[in-house]
């Protein structure tokens, strides 16, 4: 489901979209759906949504420091929660130098001590920007954004497109040698959440365009720079010739057009500017043959404008970017006026969460495997994994019978699909393999040196991984990490700990609410090595056409219909959804709401399901499943999310059941009713 995709570590540091704790079930007793939170004024199949949500809706109320509240928070918060306690052992455990134990506590002490962060007030940061401020030649360029290099991006699996620095690192299994990681590059060099902030004209965009410049000036005059407003001026007027020459978000998303191989001497003769030998010398990439550049036209237009704008506006450009990635951790008028901008007026969110709970976030972003393994062990049983080992094993049967059935695949595509689905590697829980810190440094008091040190550490450690063998059980996520992730590239799925916990599973619910909650998670998961972009994956996750020509004609033609239901829907009268950019996710949706609602009906085996206030089971499935969307989102939030989340908003997320026969048939849902597709106008996709 990857219900988000993790946000950049900068923005998680003050504003963790999901914790701290309300309840979306009436009392915590509850098992099976909410009955609560429905909206009986609500005609099902008018909007789905506001009928098992609306009650919920209106009761809640966001609290200043929220962006957004819902179904997950309440699992996010426990995860917190325990996470939190784990820490505190940690930190009475006076555990030994240089183990994990210690690094942990450490870590979490420097970001509580606000007195420590003040005394030191910029000194820690100051060597980098001072390196920054002696650049003075083209190399001497080069250099310092070769340096800036971080692995900070992600195209398939956690889906993060966005780096600020002027481009990003992915190590993942190569497009062409899966069984080898290999080093993706991807665009950058942009601040705001993507190139639409700087592009799209709307009255609600110029606004943040203002507020913006105004911010970077701000963050200048706190930094002691001079000229603040000049130098505001220069970082804007770049990263808007950088928008301008970047792919967009759904363009990025097409795999097709991402497998460009270069060597290095390719980025010299294609993309000529940037001296590229200095570039690479400096993160540390010198000695690797190839790379995948996943969008050539923006490193081409990248490169020439480091030769073309001046090397003040990049230095400006690179000190920006710094300082705001890092902002987060500095004393509090920078802090402060970080948030302001990106908390409050990009996101709507009048205030920060609380410091402990920034704390946690901080210390499960750097050391998420170490506080994984305390958590993996104290809070995820051998009973639950074996439980929802078999609601996986129930869900992937499901989705055979459903490939099995299918009346437009030729059978030689048919026969290749069940080969992919039967090698599909689900992992549940957590990961056999645990990361190790040893070598990472912590130090009690030094707040910026340690997320600076991580950050280094973290790239340094995918740089050493290219070209070593692939781990196919490999994780990408934390098992304390309330998500879910499927990794094209190992032909795998990750369920972590935290999300296999009522109410999404719970194992004294009905039959009903788990299929609707987790059995549609697991669904989407699953369907997802059969979206657009997975289909162009084999069973070993090699790029390779496994498709007959009319069958994958047929495909794009449904998959298109799909994009199109999608690109109707408006939260905003200036704002509609992209059904390109959102697709995956869509299938991922449609198809795995089927294989669950299949599994369902399987697992009755016949025999009629328990009703629950007047609700028959079949409803309750449908319910389940809108009660894993229900959220409260702030108006500035959700344009953000519109315009840079893969996934579409959680409401039209649900309206996809008017896409499922089973759904029609459990509300009685009649052609007058607004949802309402007739027969052949329901996309059907496996
Ligand atoms: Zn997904």
């Amino acid at each position: 489901m990857h219900c988000r995709k993790p946000l950049l570590f900068a923005l998680l540091l003050t504003l963790p979209l999901f914790a701290h704790s309300e309840d979306t079930r009436t009392t915590p007793a509850e098992h099976g759906i909410a009955v609560s939170s429905i909206d009986m004024s609500i005609r099902p199949g008018d909007d789905f949504y506001h009928y098992a949500n609306g009650s919920w809706i209106n009761r809640t109320t966001l609290p200043p420091d929220r962006s957004s509240l819902g179904a997950f928070n309440l699992l996010v918060d426990r995860s917190n929660k325990r996470v939190a306690a784990l820490i505190e052992e940690a930190a009475k455990s006076n555990a030994a130098p240089n183990s994990d134990n210690r690094r942990i506590a450490d870590l979490y002490h420097s970001y509580m001590d606000e007195a420590s962060i003040e005394s030191h007030g910029l000194t820690s940061i100051k060597p980098v920007l001072d390196e920054i401020a002696a650049v003075h030649t083209q190399k001497e360029l080069a250099r310092a954004l070769g340096l800036s290099l971080r692995a900070d991006v992600d195209a398939l699996n956690n889906t993060n497109f966005h780096t600020a620095n002027i481009f990003g690192l992915w190590v993942a299994p190569g497009f062409n040698d899966p069984d080898h990681y290999a080093a993706y590059l991807l665009q950058g060099g942009i601040q705001l959440p993507n190139r639409d902030y700087y592009l799209a004209d709307s009255p609600h965009m110029n606004d943040i365009r203002e507020k913006y410049k105004a911010h970077i000036a701000k963050m200048f005059e706190l930094a002691g720079l001079s000229d603040p407003t000049t130098r505001a001026a220069r970082v804007y007027a770049l990263e808007h010739a950088i928008a301008e020459k970047q792919l967009s978000l759904a363009e990025s998303e097409d795999i097709h057009k991402a497998n460009n191989v270069w060597t290095p001497a390719d980025f010299s003769a294609k993309a000529p500017g940037l001296d590229w030998p200095e570039f690479f010398k400096a993160s540390g990439l010198d000695k690797q043959q190839s790379f995948i550049v996943w969008q050539p036209t923006a490193f081409t237009a990248e490169s020439a404008l480091v030769k073309s704008e001046s090397i003040e506006a990049w230095k400006d450009l690179l000190a920006f970017h710094l300082l705001e990635s890092y902002g987060g951790l500095l004393p509090k008028g920078i802090s402060d006026e970080r948030f302001a901008f990106n908390g409050t007026t990009l996101m709507g969110v009048t205030q920060q969460r609380p410091r402990d709970i920034r704390g946690v976030t901080l210390v499960n972003g750097i050391l998420g495997d170490a506080v994984g393994q305390l958590y993996a062990k104290q809070y995820f049983s051998p009973e639950a994994k074996a439980q929802v080992e078999s609601l996986v094993a129930n869900l992937k049967a499901a989705f055979r019978t459903r490939l099995e059935g299918l009346t437009w695949m030729a059978p030689a595509t048919k026969k290749e699909a069940i080969v992919k689905l039967d090698a599909l590697q689900v992992s549940v829980g957590y990961t056999d393999h645990w990361r190790s810190y040893s070598g990472y440094e912590v130090k009690p008091d030094d707040l910026f040196g340690n997320v600076w040190r991580s950050d280094l550490f973290e790239y340094h450690y995918q740089v050493d991984r290219i070209g070593t063998p692939t781990d196919r059980k490999e994780w990408t996520m934390e098992p304390q990490t309330v998500n879910a992730v499927n990794l094209p590239l190992h032909n795998a799925l990750n369920f972590p700990a935290a999300i296999l916990e009522p109410p999404f599973f719970d194992p004294q619910a009905p039959n009903a609410a788990n299929y609707g909650a987790i059995g549609t998670v697991i669904g989407h998961e699953i369907s997802h090595t059969f979206d657009s972009e997975g289909a162009a994956f084999d069973d070993r996750g090699r790029v390779r056409n496994w498709w007959t020509p009319e069958d994958f004609a047929h495909f794009k033609k449904t998959t298109d219909a799909l994009a199109a239901q999608y690109d109707t829907y408006s939260p905003f009268p200036d704002v509609h959804l992209n059904g390109r950019q959102t697709l995956s996710e869509n299938i991922a949706d449609v198809a795995g709401v089927s294989a669950a609602f299949d599994a369902y009906r399987a697992s009755l085996k016949g025999q009629p399901a328990p009703m629950v206030d007047n609700l028959t089971g079949d409803q309750q499935f449908f319910i389940a499943y809108a009660q894993n969307w229900c959220s409260k989102v702030r108006d500035n939030t959700l344009r953000q999310q519109v315009l840079t989340d893969p996934h579409s908003p959680g409401m039209y997320r649900t309206a996809t059941v008017r896409n499922i026969d089973g759904w029609y048939a459990a509300f009685k849902v009649a052609p007058t009713d607004k949802l309402y597709l007739a027969p052949d106008a329901r996309v059907r996709i496996w």
